[in-house]
């Protein structure tokens, strides 16, 4: 997070500078806990996509508050991009997609089940809206693929989502593995803005359903016996009937009296804008930074 005038337009960038969040983003997931309380109990939580940490810091701080009985606590992160170290947090560069991951965070638990996994994943954008629509679909299914291994019976599961075309078959999919499904925007995540979060609560797969991950499955494999996305080439008409589809409980969450994303606040013009929380460790335009710095960044065409 930089230090520009974004300080004097968005509040919740600043805020995050002012109360040591690595990035704004901080404030989606404390508004979405302060509504759901799935943080409350937690031992065991993972946080998907983490980079650069904010999301990390919120479990840290919450799971780790000072005075409590906290020795069984545990809170993994994962990401492609190295991360800066976060008190109480064990991070993992690694790819959410890959079947090792999986495996080093069951080790890390010592084969105990996650109370809460998150995701605010979201893949480098290209400009072509049905592929980045398509790549952002498959990194959800990736952390709910993990997420199915690793959460215990009634754990819980959070993940970014773009409200696009299919979102109501992705709702009634989640419902066949989660007690209660709703879609939530936090005041903090700009109303102008297609992101949302799955709120997933309360794991409960059908008995004789087996999690598995594998990323070549298609979401028709993966939900395979749930009971939907289940008409065959083959089939003859009259065993067909319409798919079930839902509409999930939609919350605004963060409450009436928290600052509104899209608005612009008076911000006192001699408060001096603040320092970054924690400089970029490796982002992607680094080289390019390198190069133009010894001039020899030239275009391709
Ligand atoms: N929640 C974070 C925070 O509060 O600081 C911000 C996450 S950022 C919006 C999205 C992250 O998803 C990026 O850091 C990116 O590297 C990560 N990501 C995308 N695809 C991934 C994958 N296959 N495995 C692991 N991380 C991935």
């Amino acid at each position: 997070m930089g230090k520009s005038s974004k300080d004097k337009r968005d509040l919740y960038y600043r805020k995050a500078k002012e109360q040591g969040y690595r990035a704004r983003s901080a404030f989606k997931l404390l508004q979405l806990d302060d509504d759901f309380h799935f943080l409350k109990d937690a031992v065991r939580v993972v946080d998907l996509c983490a980079a650069p940490g904010s999301w990390s810091q919120v479990l840290s701080r919450r799971l780790f508050p000072e005075g409590g009985n906290i020795s069984d606590r545990k809170i993994v992160a994962v990401d492609l991009q190295p991360m800066s170290p976060i008190d109480n947090v064990i991070i993992l560069q690694a790819d959410i997609t890959h079947p090792k991951t999986l495996q080093t965070i069951t080790e890390l638990f010592e084969g105990k089940k996650a109370d809460f996994i998150c995701s605010d994943g979201a893949p480098d954008v290209t400009g072509l809206h049905d592929l980045d629509e398509y790549v952002q679909q498959q990194l959800i299914l990736s952390a709910l693929q993990l997420s199915t291994c690793l959460l215990r019976k009634g754990g819980n599961f959070v993940a970014k989502i773009f409200r696009g075309r299919d979102i109501d078959m992705m709702y009634s999919q989640l419902g066949y593995l989660f007690e209660k499904v709703i879609c939530a925007k936090p005041r903090s995540s700009r109303g102008t803005s297609l992101e949302s979060f799955i709120v997933c609560l309360g794991y409960n797969p059908p008995s004789d359903w087996e999690p598995k991950l594998d990323v070549n499955a298609s979401v028709e494999d993966f939900f395979q016996g749930c009971e939907i996305g289940k008409l065959q080439l083959g089939d003859t008409l009259p065993a067909y009937h319409e798919e079930q589809r839902s509409i999930a409980t939609f919350i605004a969450c963060g409450g009436l009296s928290s600052f509104d994303s899209d608005a612009t606040y008076h911000v006192d013009t001699l408060t001096p804008a603040l320092d970054p929380v924690q400089s970029p460790t490796n982002p992607p335009y680094k080289k390019a930074l390198e190069l133009k710095r010894k001039g020899k960044l030239t275009l391709t065409t």
